[in-house]
């Protein structure tokens, strides 16, 4: 897969302490994005699903990870290599929050194999485009358009009290590439 980061905890992008996904590689352009520098994949970001397990693996020993949140650039955009990652997860904590460029009718429609696993194995998933001129605050969302699905009827209790109760907020992990802000931002926002 190409993934360009992996934070931990991500507090604000679902509930609990969250080990945080962003893979690399979009071609939607939205204009607005506020992760265009994951835009373009690296061959410096190219990582297997076993890497990206072991660094779980890991920090599973140290801390407890409530759950998973995939973003980008575009998961969906490696469905083979992501269904793989979900399906280790998921052994982990069945909370995998993913947010999408795609709506779920046009990922149902691809009748391919690793989009059914990935749609089956998600707890969440957060649909639609990035539309600049929607965005107002809406929680875990970009814009208004975008919509959350919760696919796995059993978090649906959770959620639905999680969404009634938290409000968009940010966080700022330092890296050794500088400040990575994460979390709902506000229009005009360039990462
Ligand atoms: S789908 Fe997401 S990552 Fe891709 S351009 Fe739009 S806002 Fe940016």
């Amino acid at each position: 897969m190409n993934v360009a980061r992996i934070l931990y905890p991500v507090e604000v992008l679902g509930p609990g302490k969250r080990l945080g996904i962003w893979v690399c590689g979009c071609r939607r352009g939205c204009k607005g994005c506020s992760n265009p520098e994951l835009w373009v994949q690296k061959p410096e970001y190219e990582v297997t699903v076993e890497d990206i397990m072991s660094l779980v693996s890991r920090i599973s020993d140290l801390h407890k990870i409530d759950g998973f949140t995939i973003s980008g650039g575009e998961p969906m955009d490696q469905p083979e290599g992501l269904s793989q990652l979900i399906t280790q997860l998921s052994a982990y904590s069945k909370d995998i929050l993913i947010y999408t460029g795609y709506r779920i009718d046009e990922l149902k429609k691809r009748e391919d194999p690793a989009t059914n696993i990935i749609l089956s194995r998600a707890a969440v998933l957060i649909d639609g485009e990035y539309r600049e001129e929607e965005n107002m605050d809406v929680l875990l969302r970009g814009s208004s358009n975008q919509r959350i699905h919760i696919l796995i009827p059993e978090m649906a209790e959770g959620y639905e009290k999680y969404l009634a109760s938290a409000h968009n907020q940010i966080q700022n992990f330092t890296t050794l590439n500088g400040v990575v802000s994460v979390g709902i931002h506000r229009k005009g926002f360039s990462g």
